[in-house]
């Protein structure tokens, strides 16, 4: 029991941080943008996530739950949103603190690791985040999305095949 225990206490400090090693790895690796462009994955609903880049959070965080949408998941269209870029402690990238209130999303932001952070990894950072905040998702549900590897490597096939498991768990809760 307290092995497990242990054990998600370590999925918790690693989920919501970044490895800078990883990051600038990921970075360095993303260069198939001639083919990202008509992939058809990166449009979800009537917005396209490369058309949107990863300046506007809030306009992120919008695509996010017209995802939800998408998926036929639920969720409040009149969500009050709050992003704050602060010095988050410890290598922390992102905070949640709207676990449990719908009405809400608010993320706290490593301004310093985020500038830093791949495309991609901004998305499945903002996805996990948001996993907690607007699915009330904890690390123990929702796939790899929701319980981030320390080493993993995150591709957008990743991306998209994680999202895609975490929104199937997430309706098999209900
Ligand atoms: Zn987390």
């Amino acid at each position: 029991m307290k092995k497990i225990l242990l054990v998600t206490m370590l999925a918790f400090v690693f989920a919501c941080s970044s490895d800078d090693d990883t990051v600038s790895a990921d970075a360095s690796s993303d260069t198939s943008e001639t083919n990202e462009i008509d992939d058809p994955r990166f449009t979800i609903g009537t917005k396209n996530m490369k058309e949107i880049g990863v300046d506007n959070l809030e306009e992120m965080i919008s695509l996010f739950l017209e995802d939800c949408q998408v998926n036929d998941i639920v969720v409040s269209d009149s969500q009050e949103i709050a992003v704050i870029f602060e010095s988050l402690p410890d290598g922390i990238v992102m905070l949640a603190s709207g676990i449990g209130n719908d009405d809400k999303i608010t993320l706290k932001i490593d301004e310093d690791i985020w500038t830093r952070l791949s495309e991609v990894d901004k998305w499945y950072m903002l996805y996990h985040e948001l996993g907690h905040d607007v699915l009330n998702l904890m690390h123990t549900s929702g796939g790899d999305m929701m319980s981030i590897e320390v080493n993993k490597r995150v591709t957008w096939d990743h991306f998209f095949t994680d999202k895609q498991i975490m929104f199937e768990v997430y309706k098999d809760l209900d």
